[in-house]
């Protein structure tokens, strides 16, 4: 008798492929989104159901995760290593902070096994303050013309 395939077998097909490859060592924390809109152009057969279906496998197997810093849409990371995450609150770029030392919150009640910690950080990143700056500029420029 043959051995049964394992339940989740993870079939490896060129659209996959190619989901994986755009995902390793990507650290722009694509949405469902951007990964369809860039691999569309390669395989316009594609469907969005196809890119859906593979991020939750990896996500189901923990070579994926999901990073939720973003209020409006999941994005997804490959870094598995320990991390923290910036949101620029402008453009949505979201940055890797690297983690030096596992944090130890203040108050964590006593005997709590901590396992692990994802601190999310706001701000606004230096091209979008530039750009704000430069908005700031011309809207000073046109009142003093008034
Ligand atoms: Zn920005
Ligand atoms: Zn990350």
């Amino acid at each position: 008798m043959k051995k049964p395939a394992p339940k989740k077998a993870f079939r490896l097909t060129p659209q996959r492929e190619a989901i994986l490859r755009f995902l390793e060592g990507n650290t722009s924390h694509p949405s469902a989104e951007d990964i369809y809109a860039r691999l569309r152009r390669k395989f316009p057969g594609m469907s969005f159901a196809t890119v859906y279906n593979t991020l939750q496998s990896l996500l189901g197997r923990g070579d994926l995760i999901e990073v939720r810093i973003d209020r409006g849409r999941a994005r997804f990371d490959p870094g598995l290593k320990p991390h923290h995450h910036l949101l620029c609150v402008r453009c949505g770029a979201i940055t890797d902070l690297p983690e030096r030392a596992p944090v130890r919150p203040a108050g964590l009640p006593r005997g709590y096994r901590l396992l692990s910690s994802n601190i999310e950080f706001y701000g606004i990143c230096p091209a979008c303050g530039k750009k704000e700056g430069r908005r700031e500029e011309l809207s000073c420029a046109k009142k003093r013309k008034k």
